[in-house]
């Protein structure tokens, strides 16, 4: 039985209520160039997408608190909240309350001594709490991370204590295609299967003229759980190499992350039986606005610039590489984690 939410209304499509669980996707073209970005447009709606995310949206509009809380520090984050509210709601526009495991709200981050789950939850709270004192219904919240486990216990704890709220579903920077469509069907069908869940997006890390995959495989996996093709007992237990990699979107500065993102998924293959029953994470994100802080949690981090890619071990940047010559940096570094790694097992 799914979860009786509220009903928001984003342009012509209902999320929530009744309302069949809708399929979204972001555009991922720079928005100044109208003509591409119609192009990907058209290709999104011959998949049938619902809901088509742009920067410059006007049917529903993400904020991300934690990056809200950056923004203009003196004001309170209430402040800034009832703003956007107000303006939402005089243009007749939806909200999401867009939680992110990378940007998480750093005042909750301390409260919480770093553990992210909690000070994520807490975030949602508020901000549900707020806008409900505020009067405005029209939102829904997401509680994204790349690991779909963490992603099922957030998404489980919120609905336990709003059911009232849509939920919006989906795995950060599940990756490329390989990996990212098994993270994003494992939280999804676990969610689903337990009533949770309003809309949801793929996130996958695509070239802009094959994005629309993101929406068939959207509904492949909702197809299989109504039709109970499932795998609901399956288990994302990280055991070896994990790869993250962001969607991409219009923030990426050098088309060449794409392809650097298959090429690293080659190299580091042979890490796999290396590291069996160890766990090492290796995320690589497109552009340096939020690269830098979603590479912080993983082992190894690569995010791109225009011409080079930053080399991260958590938040020390081990250097800046030509798109060239990252790959062999890379292994050293990888090599040099594996033996740490099995040297601190046997001690
Ligand atoms: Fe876009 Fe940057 Fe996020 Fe990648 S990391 S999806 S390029 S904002």
């Amino acid at each position: 039985m799914r979860n009786l939410t509220r009903a928001v209304k984003i342009g012509s499509v209902t999320i929530g209520g009744n309302n069949l669980i809708a399929v979204q996707t972001m555009a991922s073209t720079h928005t100044t160039n109208i003509k591409e970005l119609i192009e990907q447009i058209k290709t999104f709606e011959n998949v049938g997408a619902d809901i088509e995310l742009i920067a410059k949206s006007v049917d529903k509009v993400r904020y991300n608190p934690g990056h809200l809380w950056h923004h203009e520090p003196k004001k309170s984050w209430q402040d800034k909240v009832q703003f956007i509210a107000e303006t939402a709601g005089k243009n007749n526009c939806a909200l999401r309350v867009g939680i992110n495991c990378g940007s998480v709200d750093p005042s909750l981050m301390e409260k919480y001594n770093q553990n992210p789950t909690a000070a994520m939850l807490e975030s949602a709270f508020s901000h549900c709490s707020l806008l409900d004192k505020i009067g405005f219904k029209q939102y829904c919240v997401s509680l994204k991370d790349s690991d779909p486990n963490k992603v099922i216990k957030l998404n489980i704890k919120f609905a336990k204590q709003r059911p009232d709220i849509p939920l919006h579903l989906g795995v950060t920077e599940a990756g490329l295609p390989s990996y990212g469509i098994i993270k994003t069907r494992i939280a999804l069908e676990q969610l689903i299967s337990r009533g949770i869940g309003d809309t949801i997006r793929v996130s996958l890390t695509l070239p802009n003229d094959r994005k629309y995959e993101e929406i068939i495989v959207g509904k492949r996996i909702l197809d299989d759980i109504v039709n109970k093709r499932v795998i609901s007992d399956v288990r994302y237990d990280r055991d070896g190499l994990n790869l993250i990699s962001c969607p991409s979107c219009s923030r990426v500065e050098n088309e060449k992350f794409i392809e650097l993102t298959g090429e690293v998924e080659r190299l580091t293959g042979y890490a796999n039986d290396l590291i069996k029953g160890y766990d090492v994470t290796i995320a690589i994100m497109g552009c340096r606005v939020n690269g830098p802080g979603e590479t912080m949690n993983a082992d190894l981090g690569l995010w791109c610039g225009p011409k080079n890619v930053n080399l991260m071990i958590g938040s020390i940047r081990i250097g800046a590489y030509s798109y060239d010559t990252i790959l062999p940096a890379l292994k050293i570094e990888l090599d040099k984690i594996i033996s740490e790694k099995k040297l601190n097992a046997v001690n």
